[in-house]
Formats: structure tokens, sequence, C-alpha cells
């Protein structure tokens, strides 16, 4: 095969020839060719209330990664995208990750919202997927090995009133052994109650879980960005504040940034934010302006895992640690346990368990929680195989994450 042929095969005609270099001399392992990717397949599955997005990356040497991309709602948008990045990564080499991250991050040109950095995160997922795979090795180890041996999970705890709470967060600790959980404040139906009706709630809420679980469980009370005023958020925290909460997240809306900093130095619980926000970019302002206690981005969102473990480095600078949100499927809880294995910030991941059908069903063997902890894996890649047979059983379904209207009518926040 002459120059001609080998640039157009690895679709690297037209680049400059330094970025050909780059483009087609990968990294080599064990004597073998250099790999190329050969397709991207998007899959949209149906589980429960919204659709899973996995990705699959194949190359022609056999090897192939599975990767997870946030649900944001309008997922088949999610998955044209997929498709159209395709077109600029077959050919190339997968485990040049940094480079095909540029790639598709720079080359969108307009700053990506939920469904591009979506995308490029479940593509990125799997590229390390392959990288693992080829080299052998877990991808944490590529990523600077393991600084512990488990990792520590919480889970959310549901019920319409104290009493209801109050037995879920008990089951759910004797069930399972965690030693942190995570609740919604506010009962249903709050954006039509008196804002006096909603704070007497949140206390009585707060301290019926934390009388069923006791004084040492770490309890998180997530408000979900549904307040607009600062002043709101900190009325919150006072009525919150005798149960002694592990951190209270997202107090107010993600984008205003000078609010959740003025409101850090005011409150005295850990503040907690980051879950939709994208790239090391927009944690930068989170972090400069010390706006939280623990960041929370997002695996299948955010970037994929080396963009959280940048997020990581950054906060550590900051004196700040990570608390992944990590509400999607079986290969999202994986991701994200490679990343918590390898960064040493690391507060704690938040969990769905895998143990029932539909969600134990998407991988052949899935992770399981043991004491409030998961394990480690040690196979190559992420160690753990996505049945891919099983999609086929799910089909996915347009849903909507529901909405709110406050008494007068007015669209609330959800
Ligand atoms: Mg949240």
């Amino acid at each position: 095969m002459n120059r001609r042929d080998f640039l157009s095969h690895t679709g690297a005609v037209g680049l400059s020839a330094q970025a050909q270099a780059i483009a087609v001399e990968g990294p080599r392992y064990a004597g073998k060719p250099a790999l190329r990717i050969t397709d991207i397949q998007p899959f949209l599955v149906g589980l429960g209330g919204r659709n899973y997005c996995f990705v699959k990356v194949m190359t022609d040497q056999g090897i192939h990664g599975f990767g997870e991309a946030y649900s944001v709602g309008p997922d088949e948008a999610t998955v044209a995208t997929i498709r159209d990045f395709k077109h600029w990564l077959v050919g190339k080499d997968p485990r040049n990750v940094e480079y095909l991250w540029a790639v598709m991050y720079q080359f969108t040109r307009f700053p990506g919202g939920a469904v591009i950095n979506a995308a490029i995160s479940g593509i990125e997922h799997a590229l390390w997927d392959i990288a693992g795979k080829a080299a052998g090795l877990p991808v944490y180890m590529l990523l600077g090995g393991k600084c512990r041996e488990k990792v520590r999970v919480y889970q959310s705890a549901g019920g319409a009133t104290p009493a209801e709470l109050a037995a879920s967060s008990q089951r759910l600790v004797s069930k399972y052994g965690y030693t942190a959980l995570k609740m919604a404040p506010y009962p249903p139906g709050s954006s039509t109650l008196p804002y006096n009706a909603v704070t007497r709630a949140a206390a009585e809420r707060a301290q019926a879980a934390r009388e069923a679980v006791g004084p040492d469980v770490d309890l998180g009370f997530d408000v979900h960005a549904t307040l607009f005023e600062p002043i709101r958020a900190f009325q919150i925290a006072e009525a919150l504040k005798p149960a002694r909460p592990f951190f209270i997240e997202e107090p107010l809306r993600m984008e205003n940034v000078d609010a959740l900093a003025e409101l850090k130095r005011k409150i005295e619980i850990p503040l907690a934010t980051g879950e939709c926000l994208y790239t090391k970019f927009e944690f930068r302002e989170i972090l400069a302006k010390q706006a939280a206690d623990i960041v929370q981005p997002d695996v299948c969102l955010a970037g994929g895992i080396m963009e959280l473990k940048k997020i990581a480095a950054m906060a550590e600078a900051h004196y700040v640690v990570v608390a992944p949100h990590n509400p999607m499927g079986p290969l999202a809880t994986m991701v994200n346990v490679h990343f918590a294995a390898s960064t040493p910030n690391f507060l704690i991941l938040e969990y769905h368990p895998d143990d029932t059908s539909p969600r134990k069903d998407m991988v052949k063997d899935p992770i399981l929680v043991k004491d409030g902890y998961l394990p480690i894996p040690d196979k190559p890649g992420w160690g753990y195989e996505v049945n891919e047979e099983a999609f086929k059983h799910y089909p996915p379904k347009p849903w909507h994450r529901g909405f709110a209207f406050r008494s007068d009518g007015s669209p609330d926040f959800i």
C-alpha cells in the first residue's frame, strides 16, 4: 500500500502533515498493527421511564468498545449526533482519545449543549474500553491506576410523606448496607404549596429520615435546581440543618454561580452542584468563584471519563471533592467506578442497583453493591461486557421529565 492509499484508508487525507502523523501513527501494542475504527453504532433502549443510549465502536482488529450517552429527553437527537460523528472518526486509531475528543469538541464549532456533549461522552467511553482491551488492562490502569480498593456509593430514598421517606431510607440501608443516602427535601406537588408549607415539610422530612437511619448515615438533600431566589435556598438550608446534612445539592439554578458562591459562604452545609454542567470550561467558573464544596459532573454528559479526570484535577487544586452524578444505566456505573478507582479526591458515587430486570439484563455480569461499596473490576477495558442481545427486548419510547406548574398556572422548574 503506498502512502496515498494508506492515508486514504485511514481517513487522514486532507489533513496537514502533522495532523496526518497523529491520525495515522497511533501507539502500537504487542507488535500488532494499529487499530482503526470501522463503525460506530448507537442503541436506544427503553428502560422504565426513560431511554438509555448505548454506543458501540468497532475496529478492524475485532476489538469493540461500549459507552453510554446521557438521555436528555430528545434522545433521537443524540443518536443522530453520534451517527454524524461516526463519519469524522472512522479510519482513526481509537486509542488517540484526546485527539478524537478534540476533533468532536472543536469541529462542532458552536458550543455544545446536552445533546452534543452526551454524544461525545458516550463515544469517548467506548474509545477507552477499546484502549483498555487492546492493552490488556482495566481502563483505570491507563488513567493512573488504583488509589482505592472499593467505591463508596449512595442511593436515593423516596416517599411522599415523612413516614414513607423514613421507611424507604431504613429499607435501603438494611438491604444494601449504604453509609449514605440522598433524597428530595420537598414533598410531591410542592410547586403548588405556600412556601412556608414547603420549608416546614423539608424540615419534617429531613428529621424523619435522620431518625430512621440513626445519627451516622450521611444524608444528602437534592433541591434539583428548582429554586429561583437565593434567599429561599438559604431558608431551606436552615430548615435542613438540624438533620446535619452530608450536602445540599443544586440549591439554586446552575448558571447562577455568583449566588451559589454567596450562598456557600452563608450556609453551614456542604454545597454540591454540577450535574447540568459540561466540560472543564463550565466547571472552571464554579471552582474559581469557590461556589461549591462538592462538584458532581456526569460522565455521560460532561464529556467522558478523561474530562471528569480533568475536572477532578481542577477541583483538587481548589480543595474540592467530586461526587459524580450517575442516574443512567449499568455501563455508566462501570465507567464511574474506573473514574473513582483512579481519582484521589473522589468522594462518593450516585448509584442505582443493577440486581433486577431490566437493568441487570443490560450487562452480562452486573456489578453489585456490597455493604455500601462497589468492587473495582480487574478485567481489560471496563471489565464487564454489555449484553447487546437484550437491547431489542426494550424498544425506546418518547419521554419527558414531567411538568410542574405553580398554583397560578405558571411553569415551575423541575
Ligand atoms: Mg441532582
